[in-house]
Order: structure tokens, then sequence, then C-alpha cells
């Protein structure tokens, strides 16, 4: 193998930028980085032949038609299309998927059936919904065990009313990468249409539609180093010559009259309106890009991360993996046995390290999996060892250091309730850690003065605006304030303490007279905490003063 990922990282310029110069990216599965022949292309487009196509016959609008339609042509090569007229190009898999649905479920009869699987991304489910609602239609599910998709018992939920499978051909939750070969055999003598959801996979695999033998497939450029607001949609000749379309305007005509309309043949009539010419101009780069590189040997490298990353996360305690290493296109997934994960997400992006927490628009896949949300690292071909590294010793001082806690007691609230005891917590201790990254572990410390509340973790106590759930209560006694907070984030809960440490037990002329945004502000906590933490903060001074006023001026 000949490929070298840190010379690979140098053709993206991002990370020679000085504020990226630590930066561990291991968010692909979102969006991939861009290289720098990309970036100029777009620039190069609108210096040298920004015009509109086709439709007018100057020089500079010659340039620009015979740019798109080479970069179709270099979109086919890069699908193995038997045609350039097999390619159009829309804003993304999202846009394609949409289209699809829209196009071939306005032919289909009340009744018919749709299959798909709980592992898509939700662009793959929802549009499908739509249309079934619209149109009578059934869909049906490829069975599964906790939502993990057994294609190998597709022909379960195959009959003669299904017309429409559509799966991905790589799960942005998972990375599970699904045998297509096996998947067409169990398709092959029913007369349905089989789209793929390309989007995972054209991003790490060398795709050839006619070898896997679908009908459609779909991906977006910007998961494989191309800019975003750009995808391609790959459809059989045959049949989008039979395909309604699906938008209506300019380009998409052969002929316009008053009631009625002719419409252009494929692959014009599926693009009306002026196409992201500057974006068309970027995927050609990037296609070109991609042809020059070792695709297989850049496959072999994201793979051996990704085994060393599975192998070395399922061995940290308190993780739960979701993902595995086997017939994955590049992504680690797993849950927290305790704690927060948008804490733990947090606490990576302190030590310059991106992965995504969420649901990852999978959400009855993450559900059936008994989760909510998961964190999720994905990889790509500018990934390195050191990255690997640096992320398992960021999970593995996370967890011993969230594993140190002394468990916080939990309190009841019955009653004349008494809060959390914060006298402990003294303002100048926070401020005497020298660097972020102290003062940071130094909030998570304090998280651990708040004990658990079961009880007050009810939907009238919950704060709006924490990007993590927290839930605070208030009384009053002989004219002081007194709260109780819960969060299952130790961060949320951190400056809970550093907040409820200022007005417990104080009036409400007192609280009021305290300038506690300016106490965080001087604590540096403003200017180093993302602005989803910083509003939790302030969501939660808002709460207090509020519920002090409310109760009068005492
Ligand atoms: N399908 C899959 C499997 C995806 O991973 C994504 C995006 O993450 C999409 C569809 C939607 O792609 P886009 O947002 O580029 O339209």
């Amino acid at each position: 193998m000949n490929f070298d990922p840190h010379a690979f990282k140098e053709c993206f310029p991002l990370f020679a930028q000085p504020e990226n110069r630590d930066l561990v990216y291991l968010d692909n599965a979102a969006t991939t980085q861009k290289p720098e022949v990309v970036i100029g292309a777009i620039g190069d487009f609108y210096r040298h032949c920004n015009a509109n196509t086709h439709r007018s016959s100057h020089r500079l609008a010659r340039r620009a038609t015979e740019m798109v339609e080479r970069v179709r042509r270099q979109s086919a090569a890069f699908l193995n299309a038997a045609s350039a007229r097999e390619m159009i190009f829309c804003r993304g898999a999202t846009e394609a998927l949409n289209l699809l649905a829209y196009s071939l479920c306005s032919e289909l009869r009340r009744g018919d059936e749709i299959v798909i699987s709980t592992a898509e991304h939700h662009a793959n489910i929802v549009p499908w919904q739509m249309m079934a609602q619209r149109h009578g239609l059934m869909l049906r599910y490829v069975p599964h065990v906790a939502g993990v998709p057994q294609f190998g018992r597709l022909d379960e939920v195959l009959n003669e009313r299904t017309r429409i499978v559509s799966l991905a051909g790589g799960s942005n939750a998972l990375g599970l990468r699904p045998d297509l070969a096996d998947i067409g055999r169990q398709l092959r003598g029913h007369n349905l249409r089989w789209i793929v959801d390309g989007a995972q996979l054209a991003a790490h695999e060398t795709v050839d539609v006619r070898a896997i033998g679908c009908d459609f497939f779909v991906c977006s450029a910007h998961k494989f180093y191309g800019p975003s607001g750009i995808g391609l949609l790959y459809g059989r000749e045959s049949l989008l010559r039979n395909l309604p379309p699906w938008q209506g305007g300019g380009e998409m005509i052969a002929r316009v009259d008053l009631y009625a309309s002719e419409y252009a043949a494929p692959p014009h009539r599926f693009e009306a309106g002026t196409s992201p010419l500057a974006a068309i101009a970027g995927l050609g780069a990037a296609l070109e890009f991609l042809t020059a590189c070792d695709r297989a040997a850049i496959a072999t490298h994201e793979q051996s991360l990704l085994s060393e990353l599975h192998r070395d996360v399922a061995a940290l305690a308190g993780l739960r993996l979701l993902s595995q290493p086997r017939d994955n296109l590049g992504i680690v997934a797993f849950a927290l046995e305790q704690g927060s994960p948008t804490d733990l997400m947090h606490w990576l992006d302190e030590k310059e390290i991106a992965v995504r927490v969420g649901h990852h628009c999978a959400q009855p896949l993450i559900r059936a999996a008994g989760e909510t949300v998961t964190l999720r690292a994905s990889l790509a071909g500018y990934n390195t060892r050191e990255d690997i590294e640096a992320l398992l010793n960021a999970l593995r001082d996370y967890q011993s250091f969230s594993g140190s806690a002394v468990d916080t007691p939990t309190l009841s609230l019955a009653g004349d309730w008494d809060g959390d005891d914060l006298s402990g917590l003294p303002v100048e201790q926070l401020a005497a850690q020298r660097s972020w990254q102290d003062r940071y572990r130094e909030v998570m410390r304090w998280g651990r003065a708040i004990g658990r509340k079961p009880a007050i973790r009810r939907p009238e106590n919950l704060v709006r605006g924490c990007e993590s759930d927290a839930w605070l209560v208030h009384r009053q006694r002989g004219g002081r304030h007194y709260f109780a907070l819960d969060s299952d984030s130790r961060i949320v809960k951190g400056l809970g303490a550093l907040l409820l440490s200022q007005v417990d037990g104080h009036s409400a002329a007192e609280i009021r007279a305290r300038d506690l945004a300016g106490l965080f502000a001087e604590l540096g906590l403003e200017k180093h905490l993302s602005e989803s933490r910083s509003n939790g903060f302030y969501a939660l001074l808002q709460q207090v003063l509020e519920y002090a006023g409310r109760a009068g001026s005492a």
C-alpha cells in the first residue's frame, strides 16, 4: 500500500490554518473537508467563466455549458453509468430521494408497497412516508434486530405489490454496509425499482452502478471531498425516459404553451431552474482529485484505523459500542452507560477533537438500539494514527476523570427541603485555575456537588434553553430564596453549582444586585465555552431571576 495520510492531508488547506493545526476531525460522515483543487475550482468558475448555461450562446455561456456537460460525463464515469444522459445534477442525496419519491410514487396504485429499512437516514424515510400518505401506499421495513436490518431476510417483505425498494449502501449512524450483491439477488425477478442511497458508500468505495444492478443511485458531493449543494442522481436511461418530472420551470422543457408544456428529455427534464454552477465546477475538481487517488489504498487505510478504533473503544469501561468493525464504511458509534454524551462531546471539543453526538438523522435506528443519542466518530483518508490515539487518550482521560467521581447523593426534597450544600465552592478556587483546561475540569468537578433529585425531574421544572436537560426548583423562606437543580450533564451541573453558590439563601434584592453574567464572563466561561453551553448558564440565570422576581422583592 503506498498511501500516506499525512501527504493526503496536506491537500486540505483547512488543516493548515493556524487555528486548526491541532484539529482532529472525525465528523466525516456529516461532511468531509475540501482539497485546495476543489476550493480553487469554485473560485475559478466565478473568475473565468461565470455565465448561465444552455440558455444563451455567447462565449462565457458556452464555456459554462461545456463545463457542466464535462462534469456530467465525469460523473457518469465516476459511477460507471452507461451514458452521461443517466446523470442528473441535484442539490444532494436528500433532493435526489425526494425527486424519486415524488416521480416514482405518482405512478403507483393505492396499496402498492415500498420497502425501506430501519437503518435509513431520514432522507430515505420521510419522503416515502409523505408519498405513502398522499397516494395510499404501504411502507414496509426489512426485518431487523434492535434496529439493525437483516438484509438477508429482505425477501420476507417482498411480494407482488412491492414496487420500490430503497436502501442505503451504507448507514451514516453505524457504518453498516449491506451486501449489495445479495440484495440484488433477492430482488431479481420482482417487478420493482431498486434505489441505492449511496451518500456514505460513494465516499469510501468505487461505485459501479452497472455491476450493482440498481435502477437508481444517489449521492452528495460534500461527502466525498466535493462542495456542498451538489449531488448526483443516476437513473437507468430507459426508466428516466418515462419518468415524470418533479419540478417545473426553465431548462426542463422542450416547449411551453398556455395550458400545457412538453418536457425536455432526461437529464434536463429533472433539472428545472439554474443549477448550482460553481458547485458543479467544484464537483468536477473533486472527481478529478479522487480519480487521481488510489482509492483502494485509502479504503485499506480507513479500515485499518477503524479496526484499531473498534478494538480500543471496546476495551474502555463505561462505553457501549453500537457499531461493529465488519462490513463497516468507517464509523465507530457508541453510547455512554452513564452520564451525558453531550458532556463527552464538549470534553472532546475542548481537546480539538470533532465528533458528533445526536441521533444522526437516524432516529428509528438509534431508538430501536435503546438509545436517544450516540457519539459517532467517522473516518476519511486524511485521518491518521495520531488522530485515533488523540481520541482514545481523550476518552480514557474522560473515563478516569468521571470514573473518579464520588457518588453524588440522592436528595428527595420532601417537605421543607434543603438543596445541595454548596458552601465548599469558593469562586476564588475557580478563578485560581491558570489554564482554561484546568478551569473547565474544575467546573466539571463542581458538578459533583449537585446531587441526584429524581423528584424534581418533571416537565414543569425543565429549564428551556439548556442544551442538556436541566430541572430547577425554588422555594422561599423568611424572605430568602432557595434553589435545587438536577441535570444529566456534569458541565450543566457545574455551571449550575457556580450560579446557585451565588444566589442560594439570599434575598431577591441581593440576587438582583449581583452581576452574575459579569462573573460568568470574568471567569472566562463565556469566552471559552461553546455558545450552547453559555446559553445554558444564561437560561438557568434567567430562571433564577424569574423565580426570585415572581416571589416578590423580599
Ligand atoms: N443518506 C445518507 C445515508 C446520509 O448519510 C445522508 C447525509 O448524511 C443523506 C442521505 C442526506 O445527504 P444530504 O444531506 O447531503 O442531502
